[in-house]
């Protein structure tokens, strides 16, 4: 990919694509790694600052590439300190990227975008009333966590692929992203988490590849009929078939799977619901995960009380022990999970 000026851009390209384009341009390959280096560790914001290349190659560098071409459009901070960053991509698309820290813990996790907007068109999700515009390039991917590191001087520890799209209906993208991500920023693969509605075919894809990746189902409803309103895609792949799935992933790979559950009120959170819920999930190794919902713009849906999200936690306690409810990050500045439409506010 080359910008306006027909230069190359670098930020978030595999060390073999930076070695192709290094070596094409009469340089030996070795110095893609340190490149690489400057990029992905060391947040180097201009090719000036790389101070263990030569200037000659600095300055070739100038000439021929860019850093990156994703632009920070507006950045929110909430009174917890999640950062929500509006990124726009030189087409005028905008996605966004979450940066959440949770107290105590040095870890900083980044919550990315696969796509602009999602065709999966959930109906509590505000990604989902958007509609689909297109897939992200690996390459974008991993510019977003890339320019939040450029940004904020840190480096992420832990990934959630949960903003904005459904990421196994980008599947080649992703995994790419995933192994760059891994082996070049040196996230570890088992702190990265891949949410998805429930693509079956894509789930057991991702099986094949065997790595200890954290596979999280968004399930929100224990049965066909209730899913099926919330979740168009349920037609194409039920429930049962899902859980097959996990089952099998769970199995593969001896990790742990996530269940996702956003409890809205009146409408899925009965300890009816968590009883059914309990009975679909028997078999499986899992933690679950309660999101309490957030509202969306011009929605119909209700977060349910603190008592009725205990309540049904503890339905769900009597058969597994690792029941979490999810913290509300960044509300204020809707960067809470379904809050992610690409807007300014
Ligand atoms: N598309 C993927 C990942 C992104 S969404 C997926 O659906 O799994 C991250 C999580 O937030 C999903 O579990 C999603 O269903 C949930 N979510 C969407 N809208 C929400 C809302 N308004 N309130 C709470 N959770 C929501
Ligand atoms: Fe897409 Fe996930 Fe939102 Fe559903 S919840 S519309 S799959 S982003």
């Amino acid at each position: 990919m080359t910008n306006a000026e027909n230069k190359k851009v670098l930020s978030g390209l595999s060390l073999a694509e930076l070695e192709e384009f290094i070596v094409n341009n009469g340089e030996p390959a070795f110095r893609a790694k340190q490149l690489q280096n400057w990029l992905c560790k060391k947040h180097a914001n201009t090719f000036e600052s790389m101070n263990n290349l030569s200037k000659n190659f600095r300055s070739k560098l100038e000439d021929i590439a860019i850093i990156s071409d994703t632009k920070i459009k507006q950045k929110l901070v909430s009174n917890d300190g999640t950062i929500k960053y509006l990124l726009e991509y030189p087409d005028g698309n905008v996605v966004e990227t979450v940066l959440m820290s949770f107290d105590k813990r040095p870890n900083l996790t980044a919550c990315v975008s696969t796509q602009v907007g999602c065709p999966v068109g959930c109906t509590f999700c505000a990604t989902g009333k958007r509609g689909f515009i297109r897939n992200l390039k690996a390459r974008e991917i991993v510019d977003q966590v890339l320019t939040i590191q450029r940004d904020l001087n840190i480096s992420v520890t832990n990934l959630v692929y949960m903003g904005q799209g459904e990421p196994l209906l980008n599947y080649d993208e992703t995994v790419k992203s995933i192994n760059i991500l891994n082996s070049e920023l040196e996230i570890g693969i088992r702190r990265i988490t891949v949410s998805t509605s429930g693509i079956v075919p894509k789930i057991y894809q991702l099986t094949e590849m065997n790595r200890q990746l954290v596979l999280a189902l968004s399930l929100h409803a224990p049965d066909h009929e209730l899913r099926k309103k919330l979740m168009p895609i349920e037609e194409k792949y039920p429930v049962e078939d899902v859980i097959k799935a996990m089952k099998h992933y769970a199995e593969k790979t001896g990790r742990r799977v996530t269940i996702e559950y956003t409890l809205i009120d009146g409408v899925n959170d009965s300890t009816e619901h968590a009883e059914k819920v309990n009975k679909l999930l028997k078999g499986l190794k899992y933690n679950i995960n309660l999101i309490p919902y957030n509202p969306v713009c011009g929605d119909k849906f209700k977060k349910p009380s603190m008592e009725r999200i205990n309540r049904f936690k503890s339905v769900l306690e009597k058969v597994e022990r690792k029941v979490t409810v999810r913290l509300e990050r960044g509300t204020d500045i809707a960067a809470a999970c379904g809050q992610l439409a690409g807007q300014i506010l």
